[in-house]
């Protein structure tokens, strides 16, 4: 196997595209390395992308956030801008693993990675973030929901390299929230997530939503159905027994050890509407 770490974005993008055989690239490793060593996966080349020009920051633009694919999620939560204008995005990507995995994994990867469970891909689609793409075509920008095809498939072409995940600029009065439910405390996958992004218009009625599930289907859902059952209210009872009801009925998910069918598209409508409150509540309290 090889490994190589180039210092530009064009060596790294003709380095994947020129290799006949399995290349990956390597952000943190995390699902990588257990790839490897488990043996589902044999790479003739590997490609760090950590030492890619600026992959390894948080920029503040005009347009909102640049999140560096390098960036590991630990970082997320010490930058105080970002934290307070994507609290929702932030929460879900400090729920993956443990301190140690989190030194090391990025939302990037966790996109990548393709997983229907992986935590902070509903928080990033219902915050409209998008993943700026390099590869042998130029640099594009992708919805992050049209990234992730199935489980462990993207979209991505041969070459292809997430460069750094946008989120948008927050008005005032936007909150977002992200919750997951695992059987146990810490350190699982999730049995279904949701992440809600509201803004609030006068007298705090809801202006804009989105709503999206994870892990109750092969790919994370986005709602809009579940969304508009909310705009124009305060998050009165009937709104949220609408939002459950429309999270419900946009599941399918699997049955496995973990959760079966029923119980997951049940527990992913409780809680959507709990994010929902919670990112009601914020963005109520943000001037
Ligand atoms: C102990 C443990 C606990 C975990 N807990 C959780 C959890 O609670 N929630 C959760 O969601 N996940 C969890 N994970 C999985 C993993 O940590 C996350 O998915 C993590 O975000 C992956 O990021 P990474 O940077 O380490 O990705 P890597 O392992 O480096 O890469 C993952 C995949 O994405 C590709 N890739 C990486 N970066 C890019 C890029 N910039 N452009 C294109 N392709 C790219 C890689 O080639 C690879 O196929 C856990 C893993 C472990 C080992």
């Amino acid at each position: 196997m090889r490994y190589e770490s180039p210092t530009s974005t064009r060596e790294a993008v003709a380095l994947m595209a020129a290799e006949k055989g399995a290349a990956y690239l390597l952000a943190g490793g995390t699902d990588l390395l257990v790839r490897m060593r488990g043996e589902f996966i044999d790479p003739e080349l590997v490609v760090d992308i950590k030492r890619l020009p600026g992959i390894r920051e948080i920029r503040h633009t005009a347009a909102g956030f640049s999140i560096g694919a390098g960036v590991p999620c630990v970082a997320l939560g010490r930058d105080k801008r970002l934290a307070r204008a994507w609290p929702g995005v932030v929460e879900a990507a400090q729920l993956i693993g443990s301190d140690q995995i989190q030194g090391r994994c990025t939302m990037a990867g966790n996109l990548c990675n393709a997983s229907p469970a992986a935590d902070s891909v509903p928080a990033l689609v219902a915050a409209q973030a998008k993943a700026v793409v390099v590869g042998a075509g130029g640099r594009r920008r992708v919805a992050v929901e049209k990234i992730v095809t199935g489980p462990g498939k993207t979209s991505l072409a041969k070459g292809d390299i997430v460069v750094a995940i946008e989120l948008p600029k927050r008005p005032a009065k936007s909150g977002d929230a992200y919750l997951r439910f695992i059987p146990r405390s810490e350190m699982d996958i999730a049995v279904c997530s949701a992440g809600v992004s509201l803004v609030l218009g006068p007298r705090n009625v809801v202006k804009q939503a989105r709503v999206a599930l994870g892990a109750v289907a092969p790919t994370v859902v986005q709602v809009p159905k579940a969304a508009r059952a909310i705009v124009g209210t305060r998050l009165e009872d009937d709104a949220l027994k609408q939002l459950a009801a429309a999270c419900e009925a946009a599941c399918s998910p699997i049955d496995d050890k973990r959760g079966t069918a029923a119980y997951r598209t049940e527990v992913a409508g409780v809680l959507a509407r709990r994010a929902a409150a919670i990112a009601y509540d914020r963005a109520r309290r943000k001037r």
